[in-house]
């Protein structure tokens, strides 16, 4: 497999880069192994390679219908930050932030993350009121916080229109500065590398129709390339959790699907150097290292499975870049394609031993899951290897849905398409 050093970018440069080698291997299914992992986006993968890394649990299969990196884990707007306000998902955020930061090194892979900070604007003084305790929280829980004033706001976004035609001018910001982007498909290949190299067998293209079942327990899963048994099944399928927890006859779920949509232009050269949201509508928006413009907003207010969206929200997301970059107008725009998100009723994940004996649930990410992704691993990983949550994970039940201790974080209650 394929390792990375100076002397290797030098031998390929001088060799025409012929001399690479694939990154994981195509084994075929055992029929059987300690733990399978359903689902091969960014946490299934993570969590393959934390169970191998941090437990030596290394007869472990990830099942992949499509190919590494066809679900969310490519397709999303690379938005890393730990800018939250309950104290459960600060604690596991920040964890996760903190993984972020060594991340390229654990895995001997470059995952491109780029600390250029999160802003979040306000444009009222009772944003300016929420702002500020959202600040306080995230202080008092050990992140980084400041407030940003519209003439540093002015200074480092020169093209963001700070009064002019809005009815919303833009009082300031809340910023984390060590929050930042990375290259969602990186992520994918290096976790995919690093667990593959740890002895765990990593199978596209072999989609999971089945359960087996003995009794209540889960033993075992029907694929498109034949029948594979386990101890114990984690299933990681971010969208795909009603329709794939169906095929175990768990059809009532606290988790809706919708449909996330994601924009770029054409590359132009650098004018964001941060990531923005803004405050009057749903709208963050940051600048790839290729100079493409990266933009997203609400999700499409209907379930769907669907990868693709609707034009309202197009023509919504649009309208919200325009308002605070006019200049943007300008821009043509070069792709846009959609996700299927696993909307949880409060906003916060599941990472969770069940609902059935033998299987193992990690759900509910809502369009936040990226960041979350070192540390949903870790903790999965954890819960899997014993049986038990993780400290950082113990708040992430199923049960607190049955027993109403939810952690709605934006204190909107079971609304999930407004999450
Ligand atoms: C447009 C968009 C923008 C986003 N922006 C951000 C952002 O800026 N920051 C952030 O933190 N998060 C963001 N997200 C959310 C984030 O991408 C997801 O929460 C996260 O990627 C979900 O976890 P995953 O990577 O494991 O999911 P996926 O990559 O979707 O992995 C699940 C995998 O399960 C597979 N699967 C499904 N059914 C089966 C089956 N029956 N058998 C076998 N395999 C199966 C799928 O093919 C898929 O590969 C965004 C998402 C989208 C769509």
């Amino acid at each position: 497999m394929a390792e990375y050093s100076a002397l290797q970018v030098i031998r390929n440069a001088l060799g025409g880069n012929e001399h690479w080698k694939p990154l994981w291997r195509k084994p075929d299914p055992k029929p059987a192994y300690n733990v399978i992992i359903v689902g091969g986006g960014g946490h299934g993968l993570a969590t393959a390679y934390y169970l191998a890394s941090e437990h030596g649990i290394a007869n472990v299969a990830v099942l992949e219908k499509g190919w590494l990196g066809s679900g969310n884990i490519g397709r999303n707007t690379t938005i890393v930050r730990s800018n939250y306000l309950l104290p459960e998902n600060a604690a596991f955020y920040e964890h996760s932030m903190k993984m972020w930061e060594t991340l390229s090194h654990e895995l001997n892979y470059n995952v491109m993350f780029s600390q250029r900070g999160i802003i979040n604007l306000f444009h009222t003084p009772a944003q300016e009121d929420e702002a500020a305790r959202r600040g306080n929280a995230m202080l008092l829980n050990g992140v980084d916080a400041r407030f940003v004033r519209p003439e540093e706001l002015g200074k480092r976004m020169p093209a963001l229109d700070l009064a002019g035609s809005s009815r919303l001018p833009v009082l300031g910001g809340l910023e984390q500065p060590r929050a930042g982007t990375a290259r969602h498909d990186a992520v994918a290949w290096g976790y995919a590398r690093a667990a593959d190299r740890r002895g765990v067998d990593i199978i596209e293209n072999c989609e999971v129709t089945g359960f087996i079942r003995d009794g209540t327990r889960v033993t075992g899963v029907n694929t498109t390339r034949g029948d594979i048994y386990a101890r114990k099944i984690g299933v990681a399928v971010a969208g795909s959790t009603s329709r794939v927890l169906a095929m175990a006859g768990i059809d009532a779920l606290p988790i809706e699907s919708h449909v996330l949509q994601a924009f770029v232009t054409e590359s132009v050269k650098p004018c964001l150097d941060c990531v923005v949201t803004y405050g009057g509508g749903h709208l963050y928006i940051s600048q790839s290292d290729k100079g493409g413009l990266v933009f997203g907003g609400d999700i499409d207010g209907y379930n769907s499975y669907a990868q693709r969206g609707n034009l309202p929200i197009v023509e919504d997301v649009m309208s919200e870049v325009v308002e605070l970059f006019p200049a943007f107008a300008k821009l043509r725009l070069l792709r846009s394609w959609g996700g299927v998100m696993d909307m949880s009723m409060d906003g916060s994940p599941i990472i969770t031993a069940g609902p059935l004996p033998g299987m193992y649930l990690n759900a509910g990410w809502c369009y936040g899951g990226f960041k979350a992704t070192p540390a949903s691993g870790f903790c999965f990983a954890h819960t899997i290897a014993t049986d038990e949550p993780h400290p950082l994970n113990a708040a992430f039940s199923l049960d607190r849905f049955y027993r109403g201790y939810v952690l709605d974080e934006k204190g909107q209650g079971a609304t999930p398409w407004k999450h």
